[in-house]
């Protein structure tokens, strides 16, 4: 087979948004998926709800994805509130908060599984010369000797790219294959996700609920139902799996304070392992890290697949630059470029979710205190409600990042 410009492993939404963008700038593209075809043409339901920016909203768009997504499961977030049991005070985030923005939301909720298929189906209508998608094998090696890389797939065939792109998931396989080492944190802690239909009419807002011991998050969905996450440590968290969905609804509805009444399961619940990844470094020669591969965030700031889109718009953007100017689109500097911004966009938000949940699950006295001043000093203190408001939304106002957290080494 002919060599392609850029080879993707993972048709998940970080890979196969990459697959479309590079497609759109004339490369040619192969990507690998170990699951069948018809798994990612009608993806599960996976119960996760996924919170996207304006920016997230804008690459989607630029993509082809967002026109393909159901738009009655888009929903839109009015605002946010983060509430601390036991205290009177909370962080209220609203649009109207930021007198220089235009826009009258704080972003978008849409299932994943609806982000997979419109991203399958936008990917598919590219497919030919220059789109080859590959299914129902998975990669197994990878070897970049000099100016190509070639790899290998579990039929023993071999394919041959000037690039190779991972996005194989937060444990990505590829990723520890090429020898980069990646920090991870494992908060002993499980999430678990189903929907609820509720009795009262909701106000849009998503709420994030800290309580000693757990974590609820209540997110607006469209017709009068809610995503609901629950964080818990993972000896209770099989205890939820086993409630009845009576007793399930009955639980939610007492810890969110009967707000929207009465609350019905809908469908099933789905539980994931709390595991942050950040990759040490996003490449390795003629190899790059995007998507989860790259940065596995915790979910509570909502920023996993926005991190994707981002990365895959910068990585985007530099092998452009190095093709219009007759570069080598695989080389180093394409790559050490890409990792520079894609840092810059995402090193302090990781630490900074990190060392929130570290705090907001710490249930000793003194991180007691903390957590309800810093609700408090964050609702007052209006400079940093808008920063934090422009990370959530991410609509195009300035972001400067606060020179607190440490760096990466
Ligand atoms: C409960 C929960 C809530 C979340 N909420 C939000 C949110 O509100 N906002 C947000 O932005 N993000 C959120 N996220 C994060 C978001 O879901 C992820 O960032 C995103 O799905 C990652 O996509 P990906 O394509 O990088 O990886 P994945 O979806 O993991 O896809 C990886 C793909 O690679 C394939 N693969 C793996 N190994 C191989 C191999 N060897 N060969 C070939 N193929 C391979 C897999 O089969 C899979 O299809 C949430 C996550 C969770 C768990």
């Amino acid at each position: 087979m002919a060599i392609r410009d850029v080879l993707i492993i993972g048709a998940g939404p970080a890979g196969l948004a990459m697959a479309c963008s590079l497609v759109r700038q004339g490369l040619s593209v192969t990507v690998v998926e170990k699951l069948e075809e018809s798994v990612l043409a009608a993806p599960p339901v996976d119960g996760r709800d996924i919170a996207l920016t304006f920016r997230s909203r804008d690459i989607m768009q630029s993509l082809g994805v967002w026109s393909r997504l159901p738009q009655a499961e888009v929903a839109t977030i009015r605002g946010a509130k983060v509430e601390q049991e036991g205290s009177p005070h909370f962080l209220n985030l609203m649009p109207r908060a930021e007198p220089d923005r235009a826009t009258e939301n704080l972003g978008f909720l849409v299932p994943n599984y609806c982000i997979r298929q419109a991203a399958y189906e936008a990917a598919k209508a590219l497919e030919g010369p220059d789109l080859q998608l590959i299914t129902g094998k998975g990669v197994v090696s990878i070897d970049a000797p000099a100016s190509l890389s070639t790899v290998r797939l579990e039929d023993g065939s071999t394919l041959d790219a000037r690039l190779v792109v991972a996005a194989d998931s937060r444990f990505s396989a590829s990723r520890r294959h090429m020898g980069i080492p990646a920090h991870m944190h494992d908060f002993g802690r499980e999430v678990i996700v189903c929907r609820m239909q509720h009795e009262h009419a909701g106000d849009g807002v998503a709420y994030e609920c800290f309580r000693w011991g757990r974590t609820l998050a209540v997110l607006p969905m469209n017709n009068n139902q809610v995503s609901v996450v629950m964080t818990v440590k993972t000896p209770d968290s099989a205890t939820i799996m086993r409630m009845s969905p009576e007793e399930l609804g009955r639980e939610i509805e007492a810890q969110f304070d009967s707000r929207l009444g009465r609350m019905t399961l809908v469908g099933e619940r789905h539980r994931y392992p709390l595991v942050a990844v950040y990759a040490r470094q996003f490449h390795a020669a003629r190899f790059a890290l995007v998507g989860d591969a790259a940065v596995g965030m915790h979910p509570v700031t909502a920023h996993g697949y926005n991190f994707g889109l981002y990365g895959v718009q910068s990585l985007t953007h530099e092998i452009e630059k190095a093709r219009r100017s007759g570069g080598d689109i695989g080389g180093e500097s394409v790559l050490r470029a890409y990792q520079r911004i894609h840092r810059r966009e995402t090193w302090a938000i990781f630490t900074g979710t990190n060392a929130l949940v570290k705090l907001f699950t710490d249930d000793r006295p003194p991180a007691r205190v903390v957590r309800k001043r810093l609700l408090q000093v964050a609702d007052r203190v209006q400079p940093l409600k808008g920063w934090i408001t422009r990370h959530l939304t991410d609509d195009g106002s300035p972001r400067k990042l606060p020179r607190l957290l440490p760096r990466l080494r």
